[in-house]
């Protein structure tokens, strides 16, 4: 596929899904339902407009006549998606508001209050609007973002949806992974896995399409773990670098703390997680990378550390501690994350996590001088 065919595409590092994607818009055989997996931040939902902007792109030939492939990203509907002004493109996820509350039947979905669902009154809305033809455009299209926070029941209603297609209706899921879904739901969409982009593809987006300057490229590309949407964000918000510095302070006192500030630190999670799931489980993946700079730093790998204002600290850990220690502590954190997504007890499993934790001295590992105690005690968010 010519370079031209992904020019108006701005999902980035995943060349393979976009000419997939493309590839199926092209030749007009796009699937009635797609799933898009991978970690947070990776591009999914970046991935799920883009393909929303190509069925209903009519695309705007350049100054010398040609017609680019869609989406163009220069002709009224690929504007208007892109500013979630198009009325057949929908995005759902847990805080799409529902669209009558008197019809709201329980699903732990309640008027105004928050909620960690998406509930069968979603689908069911879905359902309603899937049925009318296009308004404007020649494909409806509804991203279900968080796919994976549907309750059984909306998950069950989608089935119907998607066990009879209608030709001008598309549907994306978007989730971490598909084992979070019904296999049912899973089997009847074309799954497209995204995973971790490399450090030196998000430094060259960065600089390419963002104008960052290289040293801040650099930088920020190898904070964001493979995560081209942290990276821009970063970009955009200069206090993202210091809340990552703020989570590894959170981490470096848990895991020198005693048994008292590990359970305070579980406690305080748990809270975020009731408020924000995204940002527990951001703040609890975080220990993944914690663990695996500790394991790079123990083998002198430093340039591969992400946390590198903690890595005088780092390397006193991996001292402390064996490599079967740490490799054991990383899976504690994996048995967490998957604890939870299967919706154990955040506070439990938590706790759980502490008490897996090996016993760090202290008076043994320095904190790097540019950590505050601000973030002692402080929310994940
Ligand atoms: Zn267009």
């Amino acid at each position: 596929m010519s370079e031209q065919t992904a020019r108006g595409w701005q999902t980035f590092g995943h060349p393979g899904a976009v000419r997939l994607l493309s590839g199926a818009v092209e030749i007009e055989r796009t699937s009635h339902a797609y799933l898009f997996t991978g970690p947070e931040r990776t591009g999914r939902k970046t991935l799920a407009m883009d393909l929303a902007r190509a069925v209903n792109c009519i695309p705007v030939p350049d100054l010398f006549g040609n017609v680019p492939l869609p989406p163009c990203g220069a002709c009224s509907p690929c504007d208007r998606i892109a500013r979630s002004l198009y009325a057949d493109v929908r995005v759902i996820d847990v805080d799409t508001p529902l669209p009558s509350p008197q019809k709201a039947s329980g699903q732990g979905s309640a008027g105004g209050r928050s909620r960690n669902t998406i509930g069968i009154e979603h689908v069911g809305e879905l359902q309603r609007e899937a049925s009318l033809k296009p308004f404007e455009g020649r494909c409806r299209v509804f991203i279900i973002d968080g796919a994976e926070t549907m309750t059984p029941e909306a998950a069950n209603r989608l089935l119907k949806t998607l066990e009879e297609p209608a030709d001008s209706v598309l549907i994306v899921l978007v989730a971490p992974s598909s084992t979070q879904l019904p296999q049912t739901v899973v089997s009847r969409c074309q799954h497209v896995k995204l995973r971790l982009v490399a450090a030196g593809v998000i430094e060259r987006m960065l600089v390419e399409r963002f104008n960052a300057g290289p040293d801040t490229a650099s930088a920020l590309a190898r904070a964001a773990r493979g995560r081209p949407g942290w990276a821009i964000d970063a970009l955009r918000d200069p206090t993202a670098m210091d809340r990552r510095n703020q989570t590894a302070l959170r981490i470096f006192s848990a895991l020198t703390g005693d048994i008292e500030e590990r359970f305070r630190y579980a406690r305080d999670v748990s809270s975020t997680f009731r408020r924000d799931r995204a940002a527990a489980m951001d703040e609890i993946g975080a220990w993944l990378e914690w663990w695996r700079d500790v394991a790079f730093a123990a083998h002198g790998l430093h340039e591969q550390v992400i946390n590198t204002d903690w890595l005088t600290s780092l390397s006193a850990i991996a001292a402390l501690l064996d490599t079967d220690a740490v490799a054991r502590s990383a899976h504690s954190v994996e048995l967490t994350l998957d604890a939870l997504w299967a919706n154990a007890m955040p506070q439990l499993a938590l706790e759980v996590m502490m008490l897996d934790l090996p016993g760090v001295d202290p008076s043994a590992v320095p904190a790097p001088a540019t950590a505050s105690a601000e973030a002692d005690g402080g929310s994940a968010s």
